[in-house]
């Protein structure tokens, strides 16, 4: 039986549920304003075409739906069998038709929200793996896909940018993107300010004596912080009045 609304009653994960759809609808907006010569150009990924975003989401939305249905049936099933599989899928599904391309993400998209509307309540807090081996709450999958759809929106490079992406979700991603380069200690003598929050967000190397401080609206640094430019972000040493002439490259993310 197919449940016309979402089975979880949790308010949060409604609430995250919401973000992930308007995400998913932003990026189906950005992808068909495009025509399907423009499918072909450049993406702001390196090495990519839209085409490979395209087939990049549409092949992400069917990982996820697979965790979910781990989720739903304690039967393994990862996102992918393994990192070269999920390249090679991603360069088969750049060359399909547009039409087939399009479909892919279409159809990939209902499919994983139906997994999550039919999502028992207690299956949410069953436990998945990532595709970086990460062991996590099957909530989790709808920040994983939330991520996505915002973020490669704008790398389909058609008029999207971090200012489209709602703050909570550039907070939460902002807050994964220092967390991971704290694990790694990639962070040493960087801070970071946003400042057009309330109450204001610092991240990074917080306790550094002289850092490099990179200072500027959520959406610029959060843009900065993925490694996708320094659009209105500012950077100097706390010692210093003066900007560096030259914002310094984020460390890496992924
Ligand atoms: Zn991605």
């Amino acid at each position: 039986m197919v449940a016309r609304h979402d089975r979880t009653t949790d308010p949060r994960l409604l609430a995250a549920l919401l973000q992930a759809r308007r995400g998913t609808a932003f990026f189906a907006r950005k992808l068909n304003e495009l025509t399907d010569a423009e499918l072909d150009g450049d993406s702001l990924l390196p090495g990519w075409t839209r085409r490979h975003i395209a087939a990049h989401i549409g092949y992400n939305a069917r990982a996820i739906a697979r965790l979910v249905e781990w989720a739903a049936t304690g039967v393994e099933t990862p996102m992918y069998p393994s990192t070269e599989a999920r390249d090679h899928e991603i360069d088969f599904g750049a060359t399909l038709s547009p039409i087939a391309l399009r479909h892919l993400f279409d159809h990939s998209a209902v499919h994983l929200n139906v997994e999550w509307r039919d999502l028992p309540e207690d299956a949410w807090h069953h436990k998945v793996k990532t595709a970086q081996g990460r062991i996590v709450p099957a909530g989790e999958t709808v920040w994983m896909r939330t991520r996505e759809v915002w973020v490669h929106a704008v790398d389909l490079d058609n008029g999207a940018t971090f200012a489209d992406i709602p703050a909570p979700v550039l907070a939460r991603l902002l807050t994964d993107i220092t967390g991971a380069w704290k694990t790694r200690g990639t962070d040493t003598g960087l801070l970071v300010k946003v400042t057009d929050q309330d109450p204001a967000m610092t991240f990074g190397d917080t306790s550094a004596e002289n850092p490099t401080i990179i200072s500027g609206p959520l959406a610029g640094v959060t843009q900065w912080a993925t490694g996708r430019g320094t659009a209105g972000v500012t950077a100097r040493q706390t010692t210093s009045d003066t900007d560096l002439t030259e914002v310094p490259a984020a460390p890496k993310w992924i």
